[in-house]
């Protein structure tokens, strides 16, 4: 059965698809007919599976049944990801969603290798908002994570102070202190990953001066690819939505 997002529920016995994407793809893409169900999800996390009444420029559809779903976890984790080569952008972003990410920041720190210019950033950012869309829709998540401007740790650092509790995963760490800070009434956290190359050290002091507290991920050198999943997926079984 399709899945659709839409914004809004005009009411709980009719689902109005009205974006021009959406109505065409359902036309023309997947040619969906009168009298054809669909999955209905909008931002509240309510679920409705709907019969196609009449389809023109909008899509009209009546309620068949109507479900509450929660798959958004309470412990809102946003991640700061040191921007990588080539396509592990794609895979981190995907990966993340489907694990339960708020929202994804691309960093820019002192070993990065991209280079990208205004318009090359923009591209860029739109392919991997794209890639975040399909892994919601995948995942059946009601929020669709934001794919942001890239930032420098400069701005991170005037960040860090929205969030309850920020870790940077560094490689030389030694203290094995994750476990330590994943404790209950923790509800928004920020995780920053260093791209391939790692994290210069001042980079560290920077943001541990600013509040962040740097924490090992075990004695193996992890892939900036890995990491990022590892921690969010160690924090949603400690104290988010994957061990309840
Ligand atoms: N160039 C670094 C080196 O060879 O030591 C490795 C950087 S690693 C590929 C990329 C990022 O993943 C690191 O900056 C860190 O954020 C994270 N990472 C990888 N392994 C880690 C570990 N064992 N503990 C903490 N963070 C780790």
């Amino acid at each position: 059965m399709h899945r659709f997002f839409v914004d809004y529920i005009v009411n709980s016995d009719e689902v109005i698809i009205d974006n021009i994407n959406d109505v065409n793809h359902i036309k023309r893409a997947l040619r969906v007919q009168i009298d054809e169900k669909l999955e209905i999800c909008d931002a509240s996390e309510q679920e409705y599976i709907v019969s196609v009444v009449s389809m023109d420029e909008q899509i009209i559809c009546n309620v068949i049944e109507k479900r509450l779903v929660s798959r958004e976890s309470d412990v809102l984790v946003d991640l700061y990801q040191g921007l990588a080569k080539g396509s592990k952008m794609e895979t981190i972003i995907q990966k993340s969603v489907e694990l339960g990410v708020h929202n994804i920041y691309p960093l820019l720190t002192k070993r990065v290798i991209v280079k990208l210019d205004n318009k090359g950033e923009k591209k860029k950012i739109e392919r991997w908002q794209k890639i975040a869309d399909e892994a919601a829709k995948q995942s059946k998540r009601s929020h669709i994570p934001e794919v942001k401007s890239m930032v420098s740790i400069k701005n991170l650092n005037q960040a860090l102070v929205d969030y309850d509790l920020v870790l940077i995963a560094y490689e030389l760490e030694s203290s094995r202190s994750l476990k330590e800070h994943l404790v209950e009434g923790v509800k928004k956290v920020a995780i920053i990953i260093g791209p391939e190359g790692g994290f210069e050290s001042e980079e560290v002091e920077t943001l541990v001066n600013n509040g962040a507290h740097s924490v090992s991920l075990g004695p193996r050198i992890l892939r900036t690819e890995t990491a990022g999943i590892a921690m969010l997926s160690i924090i949603q079984y400690a104290i988010g939505d994957i061990s309840q």
